[in-house]
């Protein structure tokens, strides 16, 4: 006989914290996104690592991260780090001091995110700035290179304003700071928890979790609460469902389908015991 096994809860369900309704496993597809996005960060802000190191001398050679072109013979591991830079562009922001480490292009300095994501590619000829150009490029005589005020791109009026309202870097103020998270939740140092906080599956509380995980549950019977509250209780209306060639009526009563507010909450028979 062909044994056939159905999932009672989808695994997208089962990998959400048992606070908001899931059994607490990690989804590794996520966890890895998250790893991968450290190696990103890294990549960002150097380390002494030798991968690190090798990546940025021949494949980055030396150029932002996010204005590499991927290589198709390039390897599997790189090409998939590499699809994460949009994840970690909102992660990512660069706090201003010195503009030595800060692209001017594709970092994140200004409340608006990289410059080239809103002038666009033709911002560096339209500017005068280069495309590598770091941000202390674009002080001029201790100013910044603005672009023109009758400028009619509304793009570069919003630089122009941008960069207006932006302390100029000094060397004064101490290296540039790369920062990682969310808005309002950046920190100097790259966080997995962050990250994972940020990268997995959510879902709202719901009311039962505390009532099925209180401390000193037993682990069987509130497996058993957490499924029933689901509704996936194998009863058997969904055994038929399933396949299964047995009879849909209660096992108790043998009167009304058998479903989870049957057994629970409409047996005559239950109610009795
Ligand atoms: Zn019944």
């Amino acid at each position: 006989m062909e044994k056939k096994h159905s999932a009672k809860v989808a695994w997208q369900d089962i990998c959400l914290p048992k606070a908001e309704g899931g059994l607490g496993l990690r989804d590794f597809v996520t966890w890895n996104k998250a790893m991968n996005l450290r190696l990103l960060w890294l990549l960002l802000v150097g380390t002494n690592s030798m991968w690190i190191a090798w990546n940025a001398e021949h494949r980055l050679k030396r150029t932002n991260v996010s204005a590499t072109e991927v290589q198709s013979n390039s390897s599997w591991i790189w090409k998939n780090i590499m699809a994460l830079r949009p994840t970690a562009k909102d992660l990512t922001a660069c706090e201003l001091r010195d503009g030595e480490r800060a692209s001017f292009w594709y970092d994140t300095w200004t409340s608006h995110g990289p410059p080239i994501d809103y002038v666009g590619t033709e911002g560096p000829r339209k500017l005068g700035i280069p495309i590598t150009a770091i941000v202390a490029e674009a002080i001029r005589t201790d100013q910044w290179s603005l672009p023109l005020a009758r400028t009619k791109c509304p793009a570069l009026q919003n630089l122009r304003l941008t960069l207006i309202s932006t302390h100029i870097p000094l060397p004064s103020r101490g290296s540039d700071c790369f920062k990682w998270g969310p808005p309002f939740a950046r920190t100097p140092r790259f966080s997995t928890k962050i990250t994972w906080e940020h990268m997995r599956p959510t879902a709202t509380k719901p009311s039962w979790a505390k009532v099925v995980w209180f401390k000193g549950h037993v682990p069987k019977h509130a497996f058993t609460f957490w499924t029933a509250n689901l509704n996936r209780l194998p009863a058997r209306a969904r055994l038929v469902t399933w396949g299964m060639n047995i009879s849909p009526l209660c096992c108790l009563c043998n009167q009304q389908l058998e479903t989870r507010d049957h057994l629970f909450l409409h047996c005559e028979y239950s109610e009795q015991l």
